[in-house]
């Protein structure tokens, strides 16, 4: 079924509840808290000005950082974030430094259409008078009741938090008659809710980063979903040893070498394991290095996919439909064990040239396509670490569950 989106919506008049991802870096700049990086502010501006063009009258809320004192209190409040917003949307932004209570109601009730105010850190709710009571981060109900209270609707754009069940989603949804996605939200479900529901094969995964332990239900959940399953990384050395070679000192973990040798039997030719590696004899950039195929020699280890694995990987992108991308081939960070990764990154710009769905996720990953300049060659970047793997995991993420169908 299809959830509502904010385009379904009749805005005028109401007052809109906005659960945003503003939890952006600051700075301290004379003494004062600044906005460092306003990306995720700027990615947030089509539904806000969608809302307030449509006569909604909007209640910003966000968490930012965590707070786990009193004293973490003043660093991390909303009012710079409101001040950025304000100078990115050229209309005024009512600041309400507060999270519940009167000042905030009537600043709510005085707002007319088209009209938006912002009020204080969603996670100041996490400690009150000193003690941690974790009234947002744990999904207080009589919380989530009272900020449902204060809106008519209710509109859900922050996916970064939607693995969560924190009181300013899933707690607000089940306190009101309709919850909608923003569009970023709307976004990621489309097309990290597709990849994973309804995919256009051949559907291809490719899964690095540094450990099994991290990733092993990201891989189980796609052996069962994709066509092909590519596992590079960190993590692909432990398969190395569990197909019997010799790995010399790269990452390995000892106590999931029985289930990579499991998997290796399951999943026949739709699991695809690097045939080569580039070994160094140290971790670093500056590393005597080689090209191993098969064994790694000892005192060496594996800190990149090797030109094979490179050509093995392309040719099985080549036809490939959707393709879902989570985690570096390699130590990515040092230029000399960067060509794998960077390789895949240039071949999803030409699989997605070729009319596949290319989806990324992860910080690292989406690093390596931004350090390439092609994240606007792709279809989809998406925003949430933590809820873009759990959503890949096959899991049922609750600020998404929340949203209301159609
Ligand atoms: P993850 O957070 O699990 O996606 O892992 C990302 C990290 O894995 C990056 O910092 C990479 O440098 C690291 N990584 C990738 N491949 C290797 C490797 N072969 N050896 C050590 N670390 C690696």
């Amino acid at each position: 079924m299809a959830k509502l989106t904010v385009e379904d919506l009749e805005l005028k008049g109401k007052k809109v509840l906005m659960r945003v991802d503003f939890n952006v870096p600051l700075k301290e700049v004379d003494g004062q808290q600044e906005v460092a990086n306003d990306n995720r502010i700027v990615a947030a501006l089509p539904t806000i000005k969608y809302v307030l063009s449509h006569g909604g009258r909007a209640v910003l809320f966000s968490h930012l950082g965590r707070i786990k004192s009193e004293d973490d209190k003043p660093a991390l409040s909303m009012k710079p974030v409101a001040q950025r917003l304000a100078d990115l949307l050229g209309q005024p932004v009512t600041f309400v430094p507060a999270i519940e209570g009167p000042e905030l109601e009537d600043a709510i009730n005085k707002l007319e259409d088209g009209q938006v105010l912002i009020f204080e850190n969603t996670r100041y709710a996490d400690v009150v008078d000193g003690e941690v009571v974790k009234r947002e981060s744990k999904n207080d109900p009589a919380l989530g009741a009272y900020w449902a209270s204060l809106g008519d609707i209710f509109v859900n754009d922050a996916f970064g938090t939607a693995h969560r069940s924190h009181a300013s989603n899933a707690g607000i949804a089940a306190n009101i008659a309709q919850t909608a996605a923003g569009f970023l939200m709307e976004k990621e479900i489309k097309f990290l809710g597709g990849a994973v529901e309804n995919p256009e094969r051949p559907f291809v995964a490719i899964i690095g980063g540094a450990k099994v332990s991290d990733k092993i239900t990201i891989i189980q959940n796609l052996l069962e979903k994709a066509d092909k399953v590519i596992v590079g990384g960190g993590m692909a050395y432990t398969f190395a040893a569990a197909k019997g070679e010799k790995i010399g000192n790269s990452l390995f973990e000892e106590d999931k070498v029985e289930l990579a040798k499991q998997l290796i039997a399951d999943a026949g030719d739709k699991l695809v394991l690097p045939v080569d590696a580039v070994a160094a004899d140290k971790f670093a950039n500056d590393a005597d290095s080689y090209v191993a195929e098969g064994d790694i020699k000892d005192g060496y280890m594996g800190l990149d996919i090797g030109p094979k694995s490179v050509e093995l990987f392309k040719s099985v992108l080549a036809d490939a439909k959707t393709v879902v991308w989570n985690g570096p081939m390699g130590v990515f960070e040092m230029p000399n064990f960067a060509k794998g990764t960077l390789a895949i990154g240039e071949e999803l710009v030409k699989v997605t040239e070729k009319g596949a769905t290319t989806i990324v996720g992860g910080g690292d990953s989406t690093a390596a396509v931004q350090q390439l300049g092609v994240a606007d060659q792709l279809s989809h970047i998406s925003t949430g670490g933590g809820a873009s793997l759990e959503y890949l995991e096959g899991k049922t993420l609750p600020g998404i569950a929340a949203i209301s169908e159609k």
